[in-house]
């Protein structure tokens, strides 16, 4: 699970937006993957989650808040999410797949989006060459 919010959320059509017009093709939420990942790459066999950064407890202002009501409930639901990231990345590694991830934080700024989704475009390339 990559997200708790759902499918189709702004940050993910932002970046299939870009990948796709890069000229990169992708299948969508791929339930037979670990963690169903949110774009999938079959020919470059790479995997990208679109992670929200709360959700996912990333190190950047949006994932640190804890809410102040029931910060217990929150910290062991993101916690877990955070540790079946592991398990699914683990998973996913084993079965000869490479994962990348773009934050939501990262689309929200012109510049770290762009740089993010170079990032991403340079992996998928370089799959493509090696396989
Ligand atoms: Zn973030």
């Amino acid at each position: 699970m990559s997200r708790i919010a759902g499918r189709d959320t702004k940050p993910e059509m932002v970046v299939r937006k870009l990948l796709h017009a890069a000229g990169f093709r992708y299948r969508l939420h791929v339930k037979e993957l670990p963690g169903k990942p949110d774009l999938v790459f079959p020919k470059a066999r790479l995997v990208l989650f679109v992670h929200g950064c709360f959700w996912h407890m990333h190190a950047c202002k949006y994932g640190k808040p804890a809410p102040a009501n029931n910060r217990d409930f929150w910290a062991v639901k993101r916690a877990g999410n955070v540790e079946r990231d592991v398990r699914h990345r683990a998973a996913l590694e084993a079965a000869g797949w490479r994962v990348a991830e773009i934050w939501e934080c990262e689309t929200k700024d012109a510049g770290l989006l762009e740089a993010a989704v170079v990032r991403v475009a340079g992996l998928l390339r370089s799959q493509l060459q090696e396989l």
